[in-house]
Parts: C-alpha cells; structure tokens; sequence
C-alpha cells in the first residue's frame, strides 16, 4: 500500500495528553513488550514518541508505524507505573481508531479480524461454533492442546498474519464445553436471599455467558446471598469491549448505546461486572459516547453505576452470608483490565481472605500481562504465547492448588500455559471460590 499521513483529523491521539509524558521510561520495565523485546518503540514511552511524530507529519502510517501499535496489549500497566499521570487508554484507542479506519492490512489479516469480530460479540453464533468442540472435543489429543513452550524470542517482524500460528493458538485456547454448559444461562430474575439490600443487573457478557455459565451462576448466587436482587436482561448484547479495544470505535458506541439502553428499562440500582475487560469499557462509556448530544449525559449516568461484582460486594459491607472454609493456597492473578483500568486490586483479594482457611500467595511480575489482552493471543499468538509462559513460570513457582482471575480471556490464557507446561492447577474466577465457600462445598468440587 502507498503510506499515508499518519492521522487525519477524525479524533486523532490528544497531543495535549502525549505532551503529559516527560519522558522519565518509569513505565518501561512494567509493559508487557518491552519486557520481551527491550525496544524503545515496543514501550509506553517510544509508542508516545510515534504517537507525536504521527501528529507532527514525520511518519506515515506505514506498516513499520503500525506493527508498535498491534504489539500494544492494551494492557495499562504504563499507566498505574506513570508518575505524570499519562492517560494512555485514550491515546491508544484513538491511535487504534485511526489505524482501523485508514490502513489497509492484508486481505488475510482482514479476513482473521472479521471473522473474530462476526464471532465474539454474537452468543448465538459462538455456541454454533463451538458446538464441534462440544460434540467432538474429545477426539482433539491433549498434545494438540498443547502447543511447544516457546523458548525463543519470536522475531518483532515475523508476519503478523501468519495463519498457521493464530490457528494453533485457537486450538491451544479452545475451551472445554459441553453441550449443557453451551446451552446453560442464569435466569432473568433472581430473588434476594432475606432483606433486599439493592437490586443489581448483570452483564452477562458474551464469551462469559457461552463459555463460563458457571461463573455467572456463581455470580447470581454469592449476590442474592448478600441481599441483592440479580436482573440479568435477555435483551442484552455485547458490551463492545473487544470492538473498543480493537479501535473499531463506530461498533462500539454502537454497542455501548444498545447496552445502556437495555439496563436502563432494567429498573436496577447499579450494573454488576464479572469480566474485566467489559467491566473497564463499560465504566468508559462516559468518553466514548462524549461527542454524542443524545447519548452523552446517560452514558455518564451509566458508567457512574458500573461496579465489578468484587467491588460491589466490598460496597455492601459487613459480609452477610456465612463463609465455610477452603483449605487452598490461591495465587490471585490481576487482570489488566481490572487492576491497571479500573484501579480494582483489593476487593477481590478482600473476597478472598474473607474465605477461611484459604491463604493467597504471591508471585512474582504480578502487574505483567498474561498475554490475554482481549483478541491479542489470536493475532499476536507468538508475543501472546511468550507471555502466557513467563505468567504460567512464575505461577507454578509457587505451587498454587488453585489460580483466580477475575476475566475469561485470562482464565483462558492461564489454562493453555498451564497445559504446555503440565501444570494440574485449575484456573476459576474468584466469585466460584467466594461461591462454594458460601455454598459449603468441597475442595474436590471446585
Ligand atoms: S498498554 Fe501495556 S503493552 Fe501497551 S504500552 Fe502500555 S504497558 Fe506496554
Ligand atoms: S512513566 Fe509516564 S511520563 Fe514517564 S516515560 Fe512513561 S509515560 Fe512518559
């Protein structure tokens, strides 16, 4: 393709906000890339300098400017490491708008992002997809799942549309489904246990509610046994996190106003997240829907009321429901989109001390990246899968009998690492903890 201006004037990247960052590179030792590949311009800082350079007319938007930008996770841990209080969320999604709009990537990277982008956010066509797995998951080796650990540094300019890597990746990441928990949901309305507290709603999210019906029906549980009403709307789509994530910025707002719309005839008091990524989209409602006379004022009401459900809970007070215990060593694993975006890190361990006999251990590079990052471990696979093995080393060091995180692309990411190194740990959301503590179930039930 001929290389273009970087940026047009449709919502390029704030110079205002680029000019925030003084250039210390306190960021760079916690960004996910820089980690792997110690290049200036795979950090927070050299993708800031692109960003003004892009703005000033020194560089185009050629492929060598936008593979630092597909390098990016999106993850925000530059941003909890910023000192001067550099807003990157917004830099990169309208980076991310501008390069979805104007670059023309290969026909077979526009093929693999469509098909993501017509499968994701449509429950409907990820159970049909999914139902092979269902009926004949058993038939895929478990060697299949399980792909080499990566022992090498994957080259920076290796093709990013390599069909044969992202397919593998699928293949590795694929869930364990069953035709019941495809066709599993929780019921629109759940009462309160006692006297109603509040009543929430609860987004049940796309991968969330096809994938891991279970953690909502944990959800729905610890809630109503806390004293909330629990909504959940039928009427409800995708959040737009994975499409606001991905700079496709028209899909997002698109989503985010069906969404609000939605929960609004809901008639609940705050809207209740259990997946990280959609939970920090929904709270940015507010800034994707600025520029909209019609939508702004209640997009800002709405992400006012977005809580994650360990933050409601945290909200609640003094714990209501008895907690039995569960002798487990638990190593908490944060996700990005939880602790860097929503600033979340103690509710959930919070929730998890509460549980008796439960003892949280640390691990080391907490604040890194999994490798998840929403679609990133689909189209970055080798990057993605590096990650996933430094995340898996540092978990199994300290020989967990379990692993909570509290979003489904990262309890994903975590489980292939895990397989490739025959790690037997489980990986739940911490809500199935808090649920079958309540619930007094065994340990051998989790
Ligand atoms: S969002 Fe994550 S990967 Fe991207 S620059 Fe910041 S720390 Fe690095
Ligand atoms: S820590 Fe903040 S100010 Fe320092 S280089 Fe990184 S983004 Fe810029």
């Amino acid at each position: 393709m001929s290389a273009s201006a970087a940026f047009d004037g449709d919502h390029p990247p704030s110079r205002t906000l680029i000019d925030a960052c003084v250039h210390c590179g306190f960021c760079l030792p916690s960004c996910p890339t820089y980690a792997l590949w110690g290049e200036e311009m795979d950090s927070p800082r050299g993708r800031l300098y692109l960003m003004k350079a892009g703005l000033e007319g020194r560089t185009a938007m050629a492929p060598s400017f936008v593979q630092h930008f597909d390098a990016c996770l999106g993850c925000m841990a530059c941003v909890t490491a910023c000192p001067s209080g550099v807003q990157y969320a917004p830099l990169i999604e309208a980076t991310r708008g501008q390069i979805e709009r104007r670059f023309e990537r290969s026909w077979s990277d526009r093929l693999f992002r469509s098909l993501i982008f017509a499968l994701f956010p449509f429950p409907g066509r990820l159970r049909i997809a999914l139902l092979p797995l269902a009926l004949f998951g058993w038939l895929i080796p478990a060697g299949a799942r399980r792909l080499e650990p990566s022992d090498k540094r994957a080259p920076r300019d290796s093709a990013p549309s390599d069909w044969r890597g992202r397919l593998r990746a699928m293949l590795a990441l694929a869930p364990k489904v069953t035709w019941r928990s495809l066709f599993t949901s929780v019921p629109e309305r759940t009462p309160a246990i006692g006297s109603r507290r509040m009543t929430v709603g609860l987004l049940t999210g796309c991968v969330q509610r096809v994938i891991f019906p279970h953690v909502n029906q944990a959800t729905v549980n610890v809630l109503a046994a806390e004293g909330c009403d629990v909504v959940a709307p039928a009427a409800q789509g995708c959040c737009g996190a994975l499409a606001l994530h991905a700079g496709r910025l028209d899909d997002a707002r698109a989503w985010a106003r069906r969404t609000i719309e939605t929960f609004d005839r809901a008639g609940i008091d705050q809207i209740v997240v259990n997946a990280a990524g959609c939970g920090s989209s929904m709270k940015e409602y507010a800034q994707l829907l600025a520029d909209d006379p019609r939508w702004a004022a209640r997009a800002r009401a709405f992400s006012a009321r977005v809580r994650d459900v360990t933050e409601l809970l945290a909200s609640l007070g003094k714990p209501r429901a008895p907690r039995h215990p569960l002798a487990l060593r638990v190593a908490y694993h944060d996700a990005c989109h939880l602790a860097h975006a929503q600033g979340v890190r103690q509710p959930p361990r919070d929730l998890l001390r509460s549980i008796p006999g439960l003892e949280l251990v640390p691990f080391a590079e907490q604040e890194i990246c999994c490798g998840s990052a929403g679609i990133y471990n689909l189209v970055e696979p080798d990057a993605a899968q590096q990650l996933g093995d430094r995340k898996t080393s540092h978990i199994a060091s300290v020989q967990p009998d379990v692993v909570a995180t509290a979003n489904p692309g990262c309890m994903l990411q975590i489980r292939a690492g895990a397989a490739r190194q025959q790690q037997t740990w489980s990986v739940v959301h911490p809500i199935e903890l808090l649920d079958a503590a309540i619930r007094g179930k065994g340990v051998q039930e989790i």
